[in-house]
């Protein structure tokens, strides 16, 4: 088996990095959110993401899917914005993908792809509409592309082209969420939720990067 498989300790470790890089960096989302929405992306993630940590403090879930699905459900009731039910959605649908102890990189590509999926069931955004798709989209093609090289490196692929992907949306306008509202005047800045996308892909490579 891949010494690197998502168990529930590293999905736990996954989750209370996202924790730490949102705390860190909220000020930062909220400065994109205010230049082309409402200012509130980094402290809706903060509350989302503090809350989880504490839903789940107690004794761990037995899987990697019950860790993932307790996370959406709590994202989707503390975050009012339309990041929290749309990440919730996605986790939640990664969590009914993953209802094993351990999930290798051809199980977690799968479950990500499910997450996608929900996401854009919920928000029917497309690429290049300037959301968080177009990081979330660009880092599941990377994982896939990746995932026969192992969790840690595929995981790092995702990162980058999540990364990648939120820079990408400077020139990009707006075409669905608040920030649609303002057509053209969206064009030039780079969008939080894509960039929020890219943080939490960056945890998930911290989580099961080898030892
Ligand atoms: P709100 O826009 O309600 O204030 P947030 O500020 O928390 O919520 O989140 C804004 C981010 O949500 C946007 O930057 C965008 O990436 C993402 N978003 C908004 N609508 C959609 C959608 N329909 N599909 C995908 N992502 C979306
Ligand atoms: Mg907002």
């Amino acid at each position: 088996m891949d010494p690197t498989a998502l168990d529930v300790p590293r999905t736990l470790a996954w989750l209370a990095a996202v924790d730490a890089a949102v705390e860190r960096r909220e000020a930062e989302l909220t400065a994109l959110d205010a230049a082309i929405g409402d200012g509130d992306h980094g402290s809706n993630l903060r509350r989302g993401f503090t809350a989880v940590a504490a839903a789940l403090a107690g004794p761990p879930p037995e899987t990697v899917g019950a860790v993932l699905t307790k996370a959406g459900t709590v994202l989707i009731s503390k975050v009012g914005g339309a990041s929290g039910p749309l990440y919730g959605i996605a986790l939640r649908a990664m969590g009914a993908a993953l209802l094993t102890a351990t999930a290798g990189p051809a199980e977690l590509a799968a479950a990500l792809a499910a997450g996608l999926d929900a996401l854009r069931g919920l928000g029917g955004a497309q690429p290049g509409d300037k959301t968080i798709v177009d990081a979330y989209a660009p880092a599941l093609d990377a994982f896939r592309q990746t995932a026969d090289r192992g969790l840690a490196e595929a995981a790092g692929a995702a990162a980058a082209a999540a990364e990648e992907g939120a820079r990408a949306t400077v020139p990009l306008q707006a075409r669905k969420g608040r920030a649609s509202y303002l057509g053209p005047r969206s064009i030039g800045h780079q969008d939080p939720g894509a960039t929020s996308t890219a943080l939490l892909f960056a945890a998930l490579a911290e989580a099961v990067r080898a030892p």
